[in-house]
């Protein structure tokens, strides 16, 4: 079912049809009125129904929408998580972490089905940045709900934009906030539950929840289990290896576990070997961001917890 007035007009017309009882969401109720006409069916019928609102998590098999999964199961509220195939290369290796992460979703929307020339042009071109990426993601999500609901966007600590910053700055969720906010028949509320952690501060939350038993309902009884399931994360835009070791991607979740001191070893190559061009440039605009009090690329806190990581490894 998709979230547009016409799945409520829809639900009329059927029941109209058939002669069946209809059941609409109870915020809907007024239109019952319009249809007590005189030529409707004898045994046509309404019933409300009240759903539960639920958490809809776009989910990756990352790190970070992994932790938004998480924090929406302990709400107690009706969760589901979808994955996006948008045809990106490395969609194969996402699912398989999803999988392994032991996560219920459900996968949607092919775009490779329906634009000619879009994969080549996806994995040439674009790499790991699609535009309009989280704009798509999120408002394909907004439309599977089946209820009131709430929508998880898993941005990090210093990711929203001032401005100028795509689907990631505060003018994309101003404006995101008011259209879903506007949907018809569920209205959608948007909310960002990790926007006050960094990679590294999200994986000693989770530990944290682990360490007093917020998380035995879901299985994990200890930090050690929490250790392993976070390790069974995959973040690496190669289309090919699993972590690649050589890509920034690979070199984020490698500081931020080595922060927490996990030492992860399911790299294809030595990854503090192989990202030395990424570790120069963090090291240099980090601390230069730490000597301005400029923060609008990367986050204080990121800076002090990647530079910390990256002064006890220094590239040889
Ligand atoms: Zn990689």
């Amino acid at each position: 079912m998709q979230n547009k007035l016409s799945t409520i007009a829809l639900e009329f017309m059927k029941a109209g049809l058939t002669g069946d009882i209809v059941s609409i969401p109870e915020a809907y109720k007024e239109y019952v009125e319009v249809f007590d006409v005189p030529e409707k069916p004898d045994n046509w019928e309404f019933m409300y129904r009240n759903r539960q609102e639920e958490i809809i998590v776009p989910v990756s098999g990352g790190l970070d929408s992994t932790i938004c999964y998480y924090i929406a199961k302990m709400s107690g509220k009706s969760v589901r998580a979808f994955y996006v195939d948008m045809g990106q290369e490395y969609a194969w290796k996402e699912k398989d972490a999803l999988v392994n992460l032991g996560i219920d979703f459900s996968v949607l929307a092919d775009v490779r089905s329906d634009r000619t020339g879009w994969n080549e042009r996806f994995s040439k071109a674009w790499k790991h940045i699609l535009p309009a990426r989280n704009f798509y993601i999120l408002s394909l999500l907004a439309e599977q709900a089946e209820g009131p609901a709430t929508l998880y966007f898993g941005v990090l600590d210093g990711e929203i934009k001032e401005r100028l910053g795509g689907d990631k700055s505060k003018e994309f969720l101003r404006m995101l906030t008011h259209d879903l906010a506007r949907m018809h028949p569920f209205p959608v509320t948007l909310e960002l539950p990790i926007q006050y952690l960094t990679k590294a501060s999200e994986i000693e939350y989770f530990l944290g929840l682990a360490e007093v038993h917020k998380l035995e309902e879901f299985g994990i009884n200890n930090k050690q289990e929490a250790i392993d399931l976070l390790t069974k994360t995959v973040t690496c835009f190669d289309g090919t290896a699993k972590q690649c070791g050589r890509c920034q991607a690979c070199l984020r979740r490698y500081l931020a576990f080595e922060y927490n001191g996990i030492k992860l070893d399911d790299f294809d190559v030595p990854v503090m070997e192989n990202t030395k061009e990424f570790q120069m440039k963090y090291l240099d605009a980090m601390t230069l961001a730490l000597r301005d009090n400029d923060f609008s690329q990367y986050s204080k806190i990121r800076c002090e917890q990647d530079l910390h990581v990256l002064k006890n490894n220094p590239c040889k």
